[in-house]
């Protein structure tokens, strides 16, 4: 599903590298944890496996595309395709309702009628958000904001889900929340999960972890159930 070679990633001149020389292979259907110190390069690695970004040097696969030498088209037909991501702060779009933020990668797929509305209100009731759907994001407390993001980055059927420390800006029990909706995700084992998180707690729901440290891959480990 994923195969990163060599892949690095550095910035500015003198450069800071991100990300040295990583190789990784990440299954169809896994769950996996990275973690690390702040500045380990988590984000960076994040924004490599979404084509938000490119290598420096070395090769990043993800579902047989070569983002490192995919041109924007490409990149954005992949996102729109394969990719669902969620970040740390949400990013609803503020002057639309819930089930229109939802719709929104629906539409720009050239979706409409009926069955995008009703595709998102199921979407929305599988993270426990239907009876949310005509509110505003400011309406919505962090963890329904989520939990609503989460719908979004998955009402297109991904093959792989993002997310960037998703829980890192809620309370215990919002977090609680939207990490069952993403372990409930991952259970089914037709999307790949990889969450960033700073937590061991949060973590230790994964399959697999794998652990960051200064830009290079310090521990990979699969947890045996
Ligand atoms: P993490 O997500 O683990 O906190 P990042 O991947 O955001 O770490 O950053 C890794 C390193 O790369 C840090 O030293 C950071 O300062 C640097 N870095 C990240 N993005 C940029 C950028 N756009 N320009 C310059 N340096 C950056
Ligand atoms: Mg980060």
């Amino acid at each position: 599903m994923i195969r990163l070679v060599k892949a690095s990633r550095s910035y500015g001149i003198p450069p800071v590298i991100a990300l040295d020389s990583i190789s990784l292979d990440i299954g169809h259907g896994e769950f996996v944890a990275i973690t690390g110190q702040s500045g380990s390069g988590k984000s960076t690695l994040l924004n490599l496996l979404g084509g938000l970004d490119h290598p420096t040097s070395g090769q990043v696969v993800v579902d047989g595309i070569h983002l490192e030498s995919a041109n924007d088209h490409e990149l954005t037909l992949f996102r729109r395709k394969k990719l669902g991501m969620v970040f740390q702060f949400f990013n609803l779009l503020p002057a639309m309702t819930l089930v229109e933020n939802v719709e929104m990668p629906l539409l720009l797929r050239g979706e409409h009628g009926k069955s995008v509305r009703t595709e998102a209100l199921a979407m929305l009731d599988q993270v426990g958000m239907e009876h949310r759907a005509g509110h505003f994001p400011h309406q919505l407390s962090g963890g329904e904001m989520q939990r609503g993001a989460i719908a979004r980055a998955l009402i297109h059927t991904p093959s792989l889900l993002l997310a960037d420390e998703p829980t890192g800006n809620l309370d215990s029990t919002n977090a609680s929340q939207v990490l069952e909706v993403i372990a409930k995700i991952a259970s089914r084992r037709t999307t790949t999960v990889i969450m960033v998180t700073h937590s061991d707690a949060v973590a230790a729901l994964a399959d697999r972890r794998i652990q960051i440290k200064d830009g290079i891959i310090a521990s990979d480990s699969t947890r045996t159930h």
